[in-house]
Order: C-alpha cells, then structure tokens, then sequence
C-alpha cells in the first residue's frame, strides 16, 4: 500500500470535522479504511499518548486528559493489550483492521489502524466504525436462519408422514401415530389426543404421551368446558405463549407442566368436530413458547390426520367406540339406552312382548377383595362371554354398570325370558364354580302402552333388589 503521510490541511480537518463531515472527507481521505460511515478517528503515537481524537469519540469515550494514554478510555476492555504490540509496529502507511473484542463505552468497534507520520513522529490513525447495530443484526440473522432451518426439517418431516398416515387403517394406530409424530416434529414433552363421544358431548383421552395414566383415564371434557373443550367447540386452534399473562386463559400454570405454553388444534372430519390435539412442554429451545410455526405444522398434521379418518373407515370404528364398554367389550349403558328405546317403541307400535334382565354379580365386592381388581375384571370379562353365549341373536347383552349386566329381549314373553335367566344363572353358576360366583337376576315385562323406558328399567331393578334379598343366586320376576 501506497505510504502516507498527514498534510496540514487533514490535521486542520481532523480537528474541526463533526461526525458527519469526517465521514464526507474521511471517505475520500482514505478509501481504503472507510467502507462504512466511521464513528469517529484518533491519532495515537507509538506509545499510546492520544495526539487527537475527533469530536464524536470525545463524546462517547470522555474527553482524555492532556498527555494521556488511549487505553484509559477504553478502561471497560482489554482492548489496550491488544492494540499496544500493533501501535508499536506497524509501518508507516501500513493499514490493519480489528474488531474490539468487548463491548467498550457500550459499542462495538472496528477499528482500522493506519501507521502515518504525525506533527513529524511515528503515530497510529486510528478510524472507528460503530458495528454494534451491525453485529447485533449478524446475531439476528444468525438466529433467523437457524430457526428457518429448522423449519424447514419439520415442514419437510410433515410432509414425509402424509403418505405412511394415508396408509393407516385402524383409528388407535391413526391416533398413536399423530401423538407421536406431533411430539417428535414440535420437539415436545407432552400431548393428548381427546376424541369426542358424540353421545355425551364429552372428549375423552385415547392417545397421549407424557401424562399420567390416571389423568388419561379419569379426565373427560364437556364440550366447551376447559381449553379442549373450548377448542372442539369453536373449531378454532390456539396458541397460547404465557398461560399466565394470556387474557382468555389466565391462570396459574399447573405444577405438572414444566412450562406455560402450549398449543391445541381441533380434528375435524366431514366437517365436524371430532377431537382436539393438544401440545404442551416444548423442549427446544428449553422451556420456549411455541410459535406460530408450530401451530401450523399441528394444524397440518390434524388435516392430514381428518383426511385418513374421512378416507377410512373410522367413523364407523368411533360410533363403534363410544356404544363399546372398553372392558368387557360388550355394548355400553349408551347403547343400552338407544336400543331399549327403540325396542320400546316396536313393542307400543306391533303390541308385542318385550322383556328386560337386569342382573348382577353376586357378592362381587368381597371376590375384588381377596383375589384384587385386575382378578375382578377378568370376571367380569368372563360374565360378558358367558352372556354373549347364553343369547339369541335378537337378545341384546349390555354392560350396565360395575357389574350389573342388562339384557334386553325383544318379542319375548315372561315364561320365555324366565327360560333366558335360568340359562344365564346356571351358567355362570358352572362355568364360575372355582371362582364360587353366582348371578341374581331381576325380570321385567313391558307392560304395554303407557309404562315409560325408565319405569322398565326400575321394575327390572326391583326385582333384582328381590332376588338379592331373597338370598341371591336367584331370579325374581316383578309382578
Ligand atoms: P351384591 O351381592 O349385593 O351384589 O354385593 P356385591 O359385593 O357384588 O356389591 P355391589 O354389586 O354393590 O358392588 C359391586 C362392586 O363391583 C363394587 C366395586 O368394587 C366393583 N366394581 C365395579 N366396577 C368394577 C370394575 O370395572 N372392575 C372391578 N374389578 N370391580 C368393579
Ligand atoms: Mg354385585
């Protein structure tokens, strides 16, 4: 590089100039220092005694003392140790460039360090460039770009699930495979997938990870109760950054979630509402909010998931569900209750017989006791077969409750019932003989028009409370 030396006319310039000017001349002055507006410029000697330091870098670093050193300025940085070997030894006309290391009088420097000769000595021009803003933004597109990576492998994740959820048949390994899915892509801790019971309006957990088993059992949700519920009903996905400062949700975080932030998204199929999926406890970055990202790739996830549920045969397999009794496999109460009202009304319009068995396990509480629940349910499995068995194909066996069984027999009169129960009772009386466990039964007869579906059902309960007091493994008949 061309050597140069300092003229009357800079130093005149050098004295007067205000940021503005320096960067107008200065620019001129040394092209080769000046790609960015300048800061402000300095003149040291080889010694660190500060000759000239121009107005703005007065401002921002103090003004300096008559004869004193550079680096009592830049007291907040190491910065002198690094610049005092260049200051002795760059040549005249030599040009270095350095970046302060710290952060000094709250700016980050670059510094370009230009050997001249001063008032006839050997000194140091030294040109500031303020890059904080620079360095901050570098930081920020730093960011920016890592995050749009990321992005980007989950998009490209969302997109490589389409086609293995299409080839998905059965409903549990559909919901299986979102909660999975959504948690591994959305890098989080915790989801739920509810599915609504469209007979009670309730949604009921069938997939989560990170919950208790307790709450996967036991929680179920009104519809338009609780945020899923609040979800499923308005059909709308949420993002919600901060439980606790959000003005719809505001509350305390709950102790089992390790952060405050989550995101929830409705299910639809044939545009109904079937379920929520709800996201919460991300891992990366810890503890973070989820963003308006992941909210779409949930969303994304939830279509694609509708879509197989259209194209499948699951709406069957949910209708199938929730008249299902989870345990014993049998028809649940719900299916109870539609089938004995229609049974009913055939009975009103075609005035033929109709017959209801309720029937319940005797002494059932003393067998949890001594062989433990896990036992008590495969009995109670055990009774479902042995009913399912005992039955005609027009006979419908249901799960009642705990473990009272109905069976609704339809054109059936009381001698022909009576011959049902005795079938059943007996049995459950041979197949049950180790687990000594008998049945009592109740039978009621409809009794044509005027009685309703309820006063059925408290008649066949009545009865059964008979043949329990008349010292169970009996049936009673209600007169
Ligand atoms: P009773 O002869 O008068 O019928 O007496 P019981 O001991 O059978 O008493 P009751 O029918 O009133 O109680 C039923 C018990 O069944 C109560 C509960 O502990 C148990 N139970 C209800 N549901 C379940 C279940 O799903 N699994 C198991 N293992 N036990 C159940
Ligand atoms: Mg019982």
């Amino acid at each position: 590089m061309e050597k140069y030396v300092l003229k009357e006319a800079d130093l005149q310039f050098l004295r007067s100039q205000t940021a503005e000017d320096d960067y107008q001349k200065l620019y001129r002055f040394n092209q080769t220092l000046v790609n960015t507006i300048p800061y402000g410029v300095g003149v040291v000697d080889g010694e660190g005694n500060i000759l000239f330091l121009s107005k703005q870098l007065e401002d921002h670093l103090g003004k300096p003392p008559i004869g004193s050193k550079c680096w009592d300025l830049y007291r907040d940085d190491k910065t002198q140790c690094l610049y005092c070997p260049l200051r002795k030894n760059i040549k005249v006309g030599e040009t270095r460039t350095i970046e302060s290391s710290g952060v000094f009088g709250g700016k980050i420097f670059q510094i370009t360090h230009t050997g001249m000769i001063f008032d006839g000595k050997k000194a140091v021009l030294e040109v500031y460039h303020d890059i904080t803003e620079q360095k901050k933004n570098e930081e920020k597109i730093r960011i920016l770009a890592e995050n749009l990576k990321t992005e980007k492998q989950k998009l490209e994740k969302v997109l490589s699930i389409d086609l293995r959820m299409r080839s998905i048949r059965k409903l549990n390994d559909l919901v299986d495979f979102v909660v999975e899915k959504s948690t591994e892509i959305l890098e989080a801790d915790r989801c739920s997938l509810m599915l609504l019971d469209a007979g009670s309006n309730e949604l009921a957990i069938r997939g989560a990870k990170g919950l208790d088993d307790e709450i996967i059992t036991g929680s179920r949700v009104k519809l338009g109760s609780s945020i899923s519920g609040m979800v499923a009903e308005e059909s709308c996905p949420i993002l919600v950054k901060d439980i606790e400062s959000n003005v719809r949700f505001a509350r305390q975080n709950r102790p089992s979630y390790r952060t405050k932030s989550f995101i929830s998204a409705p299910i639809k199929a044939h545009n109904k509402v079937i379920g929520v999926v709800n996201i919460a406890d991300k891992k990366s970055p810890p503890g973070g909010p989820f963003s308006e990202t992941d909210l779409s790739i949930l969303c994304t996830i939830v279509h694609l998931a509708s879509v197989a549920i259209e194209n499948a045969d699951f709406i069957r397999q949910l209708t199938h569900l929730s008249m299902t009794d989870s345990m014993t496999g049998m028809h649940n109460h719900r299916f109870f209750v539609r089938t004995l009202d229609q049974e009913v009304s055939r009975s009103k319009r075609y005035t033929t017989s109709l017959c209801l068995l309720m029937m319940d396990i005797d002494n059932f509480k003393s067998y949890n006791d001594t062989f433990g629940h896990l036992e008590g349910d495969q009995l109670l499995k055990t009774v479902g077969r042995i009913l399912k068995a005992s039955l005609r194909v027009t006979d419908v066996a249901c799960r009642y409750a705990g473990d009272e069984f109905v069976i609704i027999l339809p054109e059936t009169d009381v001698s022909e019932a009576m011959i049902v129960a005795e079938r059943i009772k007996k049995a459950v009386e041979t197949s049950l003989s180790n687990q000594k466990t008998t049945m009592s039964i109740g039978l009621a007869k409809y009794a044509v028009p005027h009685m309703s579906k309820y006063d059925f059902i408290l008649k066949a309960d009545t009865a059964l409370y008979e043949a329990k007091k008349r010292g169970k493994n009996r049936i009673h008949c209600f007169e």
